[in-house]
Order: C-alpha cells, then structure tokens, then sequence
C-alpha cells in the first residue's frame, strides 16, 4: 500500500478497464467502451483523481505507460491493469463465471456446470490478483469499490492482505432464491465473501432478499435485520457489519434525449420508417444470450401471427442480435437455433412485398441504434431473467414525442420501475406475450403516450447519477459504526430526491462524499 495521501479516492475495481487495448503494429492503442457504467463513473473519478483496476482485453505483456498516461490526462484518473493469461481468463471469466455463476444467477441452473473444480480455484486465484493489484496501488484513505459477479472475492482477499480500506460491492446480475443458490458447490464460500463488504448493492429488493435469505439459513454466526422499512438491511457477523439494499441501475436519461434528437439519428430513423410504410415495427435488441429469452420471443411473435391474422402485413419485427460470447459452442448453436426459427417463421408467412422479420446480427454505432429505437412503435424485450435490461431504458428515452410502447418481461430488473407504463408479460408464456403483441398494436397513440409518459419519469428520475449517488451516499451513511445505532432513529430519506440531478450536480455530490 502506498503512504502519505490524506485525501480519499475512490477505487474503482471491474472484471474490464473502461477501455480495451489494442496493439497495431508496434503501436499500442485504446479503444473507449461504453455503457452505464462508465458514462455514470467517469465524472465521479475525474473529479476525485480516482483509480480504475482491471484487465486490458489484451493477454500480451506490452508497455502500457503511453498508452494510459494519455488516457489519464484526457479523463482525470488513473488506470492499473491487472495482467491475466489465456488460461486463468478461461478458467476464471468463460468457467466459472460463465459457466456457472451467470447461469445459476438467472435461475438456469440445468446450464451451469458445477464438475470442473480447476474453475473455482482459478476464480479465487485471479481475485486474489486483482486484490494484489488494488493493494499495491492504493493509499490508506481510499475507498475501494469492487463490481459484479465476476469479482465477489476481491473484497475477502483484500482483507487477507490486511487492508483496511472501506470496501463496498455492487452486484449487476440478479441474485437466485435458496433453492437455486443452495446448488452451488461453493455457497458458503461466495456468501461469508460477501459479508467482508461494508456495503452490498443489489439491483432489485427481490435480489437483495434472495441473498438476505441465504444468508439467514446457511450462515448460523449472521443476524439479519431491516432498517427503515427494510430498505436497508444490516447484517451482523461477530464483529463485522454488512449492510445490504438495492440501486437500480439506470442510463443517462438525458445523454439519451439530446443524443437521439441529432439530425443524424433523425434522418437515419426516418429512413427506417419509409422502408416499412403503413407498418408498426416491433424492435427486439439483445446480446446472443440464452438469458435474453430469443426464441421463446420469436415463437411469440409466430404465435400472434397466427392468432390474430390483422398482423398481417401490418407489422414488421426488427430483430437485432448482437454478437457475443463467439467463441463458445454452445452460442454458436443458439445462433443457428435463432436463424433457423427466423426463416422458418420468414417461409410460413412471407407475402410478396412483406417479410415479417428482419434479422439484423450485428453491433450497431449509438447513432444507429437511437435510430431504430427512434423509428419503432413497439419494443419487445423479453428476458427470461436479466438484473436490469438497459434496452428497455433506453428505449423509451427516446421516444420524445411518447409514442411508442414498451412490451417487458416481469423478470427484468427494468420491471420494478417501469410496471406503471409498460405491459408486462410472463416470457415462458408464448400466449402471453403473443397477446401482448396484438394490445400493443391495437391501442392509439393518446393511450401510449399516457403509458409513455409513466415510464419516462421513472427513468428519467432514477437515472445513472442517481443511481451512483444513492450507493455512494448509502455507503457514506453507513461507514461510521456509531452512525449505525443512530441510523434507524434519525435517518429521514437516504434515496435523495434527484429529480434536478445532472451530471455535474451528481459529481460535486460525490467530491463531498469522498471527502475533497
Ligand atoms: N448496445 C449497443 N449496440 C447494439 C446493441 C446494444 O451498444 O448494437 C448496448 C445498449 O445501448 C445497452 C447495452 O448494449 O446499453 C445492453 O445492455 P442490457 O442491459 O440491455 O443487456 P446486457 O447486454 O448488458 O445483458
């Protein structure tokens, strides 16, 4: 640990840097990756001088240095790799993270695969790496904040080498129920890593639940309980304190807005509407994901082409798949899986000059995504579990005049806010949802822009500021053990009213709670 900095930083540890590292030629470059995340933490750790840990994206030992002094200058915060070669990263992050931790967390417990026990010891192995890292590049007064699933031991390793650092953990996947968590090997092991963590953040009280369950029947030394109105919930452990809750995780509402009105994204989302004149569009996005529920949705989509034959002509379904996880088998295969359903539903009811889905498997730019979020009436999002679903966020930032309708699985995370305004389906239920479909297409614009109008607030309201300032301000209140007596007794709203929130407003927030 380094020596002599009063002030507090905030630490930033993830799976992945906030940009992957590219080598061309004998050159070294970076290319910048997006998401809530970062567009929700760069301002926080500019304006604090923090720290980002994680792995590159690149196996080979190359000299970094340029390469992330510039990144430095340009964002105001440090970087630190932590180097991993190819087998830890296919043990740690395609094994056991993959093939077993995201599975059982998105309750699909038939995919994990619990036999291979070389994937648990290199999971431990290579938090204990980033944990080293986080050791020799921090100073005493910071604060180190560790995120999701693939890094749950990063906290437990840290208190191994003695750091006493602050440490928090927020978990971007959904939590599993007893009857599904109690099936891992190694439950034991990932609950007490857990409560080395000063602070747990989980998506939805329903995963915060799932977990403070676990904890009640599987650890005997934890006492649980619930604080204002079980919003938080403290969990004693002999002398350690944990406190548990949820935060949403959001976007940038307003980054979205003024983003999707650029006259780029205009046009190209009127092009898209002249391609499919006198038609609805019902837009699907997802990553090639088992957990994304595809083709249940695609057998919906038949479904309602069957039942109600007014569809006919009328609608069009934009399915775009975006590529991930390639080099495993198995998302080789969903892939075929997928294709093969899209022609076969294309061949039943193709009619000359209609073709009812485009199939489109790419990554799209942010423009061209705005764009097809912009020009769809309709967005079908149909996870069978997902912590949060992003696409479903964002698709209604963009619907500024509010015409447009948001189809959501009940087991999205996105469901919790956004239940006022969109109609909820059960995904497993092809009927369901097929119904869905024919609600969505049939009601008028002034009864879709009054559901609009719901969700927009929601999402507008709980955005990606209010979500990291929630946590950070939920981690302030409850980092002194004495502020924990007073806690229950004297704490009025810990969530703040963040409706005035911007970016800039929510960065000086956390330069006051980190101390600067
Ligand atoms: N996305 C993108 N390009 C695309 C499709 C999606 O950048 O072609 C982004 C999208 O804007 C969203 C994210 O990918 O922020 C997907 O997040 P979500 O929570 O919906 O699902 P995840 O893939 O994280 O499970």
């Amino acid at each position: 640990m380094k020596r002599n900095q009063v002030n507090s930083r905030l630490v930033l540890v993830s799976n992945r840097l906030p940009f992957t590292v590219i080598k061309s030629g004998s050159e070294v470059k970076i290319r910048p990756s997006t998401g809530g995340l970062i567009t929700a933490i760069n301002p926080v750790l500019s304006k604090s001088g923090g720290l980002w840990v994680g792995w590159p994206g690149i196996f080979e030992q190359l000299d970094f240095d340029d390469a992330f002094t510039h990144w430095q200058k340009s964002t105001g915060y440090k970087v630190q790799s932590v180097s991993l070669d190819k087998d830890e990263h296919d043990n740690f992050y395609h094994g056991f993270s993959n093939e077993i931790l995201w599975p059982l967390f998105h309750d699909l417990q038939s995919r994990c695969n619990f036999f291979n026990t070389d994937y648990w010891t290199s999971y431990i192995s290579v938090n204990r790496k980033f944990a080293e890292v986080v050791e020799q590049s921090i100073f005493p007064n910071d604060r180190i904040w560790v995120h999701d699933y693939q890094l749950i031991n990063v906290g437990q390793e840290l208190k191994k080498l003695k750091i006493k650092s602050k440490i928090a953990f927020f978990l971007h996947i959904p939590f599993p129920p007893p009857d599904i968590f109690f099936k891992l090997p190694w439950r034991e092991n990932i609950l007490n890593a857990l409560l080395e963590y000063d602070l747990i953040g989980f998506q939805t009280y329903h995963d915060k639940n799932n977990f403070i369950q676990c904890v009640r029947i599987l650890i005997k030394q934890a006492h649980c309980s619930s604080l204002r109105k079980e919003k938080v919930t403290k969990i004693q452990k002999s002398s350690k304190q944990t406190i548990a809750s949820h935060f949403p995780i959001g976007i940038d509402y307003r980054g979205f807005v003024s983003d999707s009105l650029q006259s780029e994204v205009l046009k190209q989302a009127k092009d898209i509407r002249e391609s499919f004149l006198n038609r609805q569009i019902i837009l699907g996005v997802d990553r090639l994901d088992y957990t994304k529920g595809i083709t249940c949705k695609l057998e919906a989509f038949r479904k309602a082409l069957k039942l109600f034959p007014q569809l006919h002509q009328k609608i069009i379904l934009i399915q775009i798949l975006v590529p991930s996880r390639k080099d495993i088998p198995e998302y080789r295969l969903m892939k075929s899986e997928i294709e093969r359903l899209v022609s076969e539903i294309n061949g039943e009811f193709t009619k000359p000059g209609w073709v009812p889905i485009n199939y489109i498997f790419n990554t799209l730019n942010r423009s061209e995504l705005l764009a097809y979020y912009r020009a769809a009436d309709i967005a079908l999002v149909t996870p069978l579990k997902d912590g949060m679903n992003l696409v479903a966020k964002e698709y209604c930032a963009t619907k500024t005049d509010g015409n447009g309708v948001l189809i959501l699985s009940e087991f999205a995370g996105a469901a919790d806010q956004s239940h006022l305004g969109a109609l909820l389906v059960n995904p497993y239920s092809i009927e369901d949802v097929a119904n869905k479909i024919y609600v969505a297409f049939v009601m008028n614009k002034t009864e879709r822009q009054a559901y609009m109008r719901k969700i927009q607030k929601a999402v507008k309201r709980y955005d990606v500021f209010w979500w990291a300032n929630s946590f950070l301000k939920t981690w302030e209140t409850y980092s002194c053990d004495s502020k924990l007596k007073l806690i229950e007794n004297k704490t009025k709203n810990l969530i703040p009213n963040t409706s005035n929130t911007n970016n800039n407003s929510s960065s000086k927030m956390f330069i006051k709670l980190l101390g600067k």
